[in-house]
């Protein structure tokens, strides 16, 4: 699997899982991973979405981008949350990490929101929507990034 060879060769002491700084790792590569996956297949199905005409390719499109997004939250609250106790913070910055985690789930509410509202200005306003074998195996190989996705998230 992916996720497992990744996180076997660029996570120092992985298995170690109750230290903070190998969670900030975890949340590092996940969000590196994210980041570079999530923008390549926001360009590949925007580009595809627009050839073929289709709302649900352009929808999850932005769904890639708002995932990239979320990343870029992940990495900056591991970032913030691993800088250690000062005056002000006693107990350091781990909850911070609970932040950035309400903002990410706040960034996929709103993706869902606009999904449905392109939908259902499609189905009041429908188009024609062209098939095409390229656009087939894209839908193949997102669904297959999904999955590596949402194992990566299930990880600390
Ligand atoms: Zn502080």
């Amino acid at each position: 699997m992916l996720s497992q060879f990744l996180v076997k060769h660029f996570i120092k002491d992985y298995n170690r899982i109750e230290l903070s700084e190998v969670r900030g790792r975890y949340g590092y590569l996940s969000g590196i991973v994210g980041i570079l996956a999530n923008t390549i297949l926001f360009v590949i199905k925007l580009t595809t979405g627009l050839m073929i005409n289709s709302i649900a390719f352009i929808g999850d499109a932005f769904n890639n981008l708002m995932d990239a997004a979320s990343s870029l939250v992940t990495i900056i609250g591991f970032k913030l949350a691993s800088k250690p106790a000062d005056e002000e913070h006693p107990f350091g910055h781990g909850r911070l990490e609970y932040i950035s985690g309400l903002i990410v789930s706040f960034l996929i509410i709103l993706v869902g929101y606009e999904l449905f509202k392109s939908s259902i200005d499609r189905i009041i306003n429908p188009v024609q929507v062209n098939f095409s074998l390229p656009a087939f195996l894209i839908v193949i190989f997102a669904t297959d990034q999904r999955d590596n996705k949402s194992s990566a998230r299930r990880s600390p």
